[in-house]
């Protein structure tokens, strides 16, 4: 059986041997764009040359970027560790063309990699392809319809809608039709008595997008309308754990040799067993093997967690994890930060960046866990005295915010631990009791600076800006060394 380095090495192997130069991954955490905080697709590196701002070094690249799907558009997190095949953060492995092969060559190339070389089941594969937009006055993809019938039977080319089936960077710019892979990885008995009806992606957990070829051809215009481009691109982005697991045959993401190390060392740690099925204590070993890497990848990225932004986003994950192996693994010690020099020393070669920072990131995190666990135990405490109490179907917005601010629980936090007792939120009282909070450390600001000179005045707001959305209870400071 291929491991998961062997199958990582011949996709890149394979578009090398295309012509391809092979780029490094860009960081997971992005810096120089306000659209967006995490990388969440290979091509976002690549932007500028699709856009025409830049041009390409090369006319043909791969890579293997991590990604990562949180926030914004793309946010995955609720589906990881309950479905088997969404992560936080992923590896997207990708080719691409800079106004250089078109549909042609990237369709024969995909059917090759994945059938001569991955040597899938030519019967498990199913093709979409864009079926076209009247309104729009777009047309269906012929041209890829026409490729795949070369190498597939044409009753396995199903139409996709706009929304699956065609991808738009914004609200203008380069944009196109996509043609998606999927595999049906049901048993193959299960597949006989359904025969007839062919599956795709979401109607029903065995069956899997992997590989997503998208033809850039138009730009849409500030009045909407769309132009051809005069230089057409490649974008490609293949699910790396997704295809891992179908080449070693696994019914989930988590039992191929990606997560397999992970997930032993937490049986070790917290001497409980993996047990593979839907319970609460197997979707915790589920999300902790998804979110170390998450919190290790962007750590090392150069994101800390912290309490604004994408470091917000972070500590949101960290805790959300926290609270999974306290809760369903009965493990009351800080954890997550013993999986990282396992990670690192897996991904030593194909991400050496955690390699060389594991003990920093190391100590990140096990900071950030003893700061959480300090509380989080009252906070339980206080989530039971609520829904003891909490005669209603939701929690209220003061009880959420109590837990914010003073116990340090993100709201999707409180979300998750409500819905798993069939309640809500008060998602709307909760801002409203944030946003009375700001007003009242602003006030205070304006109090105290009255004396102050202009100068101070503008290091007190920086300060404050600090303080207000920082509780005491959640300020770690970490010093790289
Ligand atoms: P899905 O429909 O399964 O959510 P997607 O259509 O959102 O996937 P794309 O944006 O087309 O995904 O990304 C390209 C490929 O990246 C997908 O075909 C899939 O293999 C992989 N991928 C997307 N999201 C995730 C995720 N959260 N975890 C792991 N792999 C993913
Ligand atoms: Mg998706
Ligand atoms: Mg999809
Ligand atoms: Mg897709």
């Amino acid at each position: 059986m291929l491991t998961s380095e062997e199958i990582r090495k011949e996709f890149l192997d394979f578009f090398r041997s295309k012509g391809h130069e092979i780029v490094p991954s860009a960081p997971i955490v992005v810096k120089n764009d306000p659209t967006l905080m995490f990388t969440n697709a290979g091509m976002n590196q690549f932007k500028d040359y699709f856009l025409g701002n830049k041009k390409a070094p090369y006319s043909r690249a791969a890579d293997t970027q991590k990604c990562l799907r949180v926030s914004g558009k793309h946010n995955d997190l609720e589906e990881v560790g309950v479905d088997t095949y969404h992560h936080t953060m992923f590896e997207m492995l990708g080719n691409w063309s800079f106004g250089d092969y078109f549909k042609k060559d990237a369709i024969a190339w995909s059917w090759e990699l994945l059938t001569d070389v991955y040597k899938l089941d030519k019967d498990r594969l199913y093709v979409t392809i864009f079926e076209g937009d009247g309104k729009e006055g777009l047309p269906r993809d012929e041209e890829a319809y026409n490729e795949w019938k070369k190498v597939i039977a044409e009753d396995r080319i199903l139409l996709g809608s706009k929304k699956d089936n065609f991808w738009e960077m914004g609200d203008t710019g380069p944009c196109g039709p996509c043609t998606e892979i999927h595999v049906d990885c049901r048993p193959d008995e299960e597949r006989k008595q359904v025969d007839g009806k062919t599956l795709v992606n979401n109607d029903h957990p065995q069956v899997i997008e992997i590989w997503n070829n998208v033809f850039i051809q138009f730009n849409r215009m500030k009045n909407g309308s769309l132009e051809s481009l005069p230089a057409r691109h490649v974008d490609t982005g293949m699910g790396f754990e997704r295809l891992v697991r179908v080449i070693q045959a696994k019914t989930s993401n988590y039992d191929t040799d990606i997560f397999s190390g992970t997930i032993q060392k937490v049986e070790e740690i917290t001497g409980k067993k993996y047990d593979y099925s839907d319970s609460k204590e197997a979707v915790a070993f589920r999300v902790l093997a998804d979110h170390i890497r998450a919190i290790s990848f962007t750590t090392a990225d150069g994101q800390l967690p912290s309490n604004t932004g994408a470091g917000y986003v972070i500590r949101r994950i960290l805790r959300r994890a926290v609270r999974y192996y306290y809760t369903y693994l009965d493990y009351k010690q800080p954890l997550l930060h013993q999986l990282v020099l396992g990670l690192s020393l897996q991904f030593k070669y194909v991400f050496p960046e955690l390699y060389q920072q594991a003990e920093f990131v190391t100590r990140v995190i096990r900071e950030e866990e003893e700061s959480f666990l300090r509380t989080l135990e009252k906070g339980l405490k206080k989530v039971d005295d609520i829904l003891q109490t909490s005669s209603l179907k939701k929690i209220d917005g003061k009880n959420a915010f109590e837990l914010y601010d003073t116990y340090g629980f993100p709201i999707d936090l409180t979300r998750l631990i409500a819905s798993e007792n069939n309640l809500s939120v008060d998602e709307d009282a909760f801002t409203a009791e944030m946003q009375k909070q700001k007003d009242r450390s602003r006030a205070a600001t304006a109090i105290d600076t009255e004396d102050w000179v202009d100068i101070n005045k503008a290091d007190r707001t920086v300060f404050v800006g600090y303080t207000e959305l920082q509780s005491e209870t959640q300020v770690v400071k970490y010093r790289k060394v």
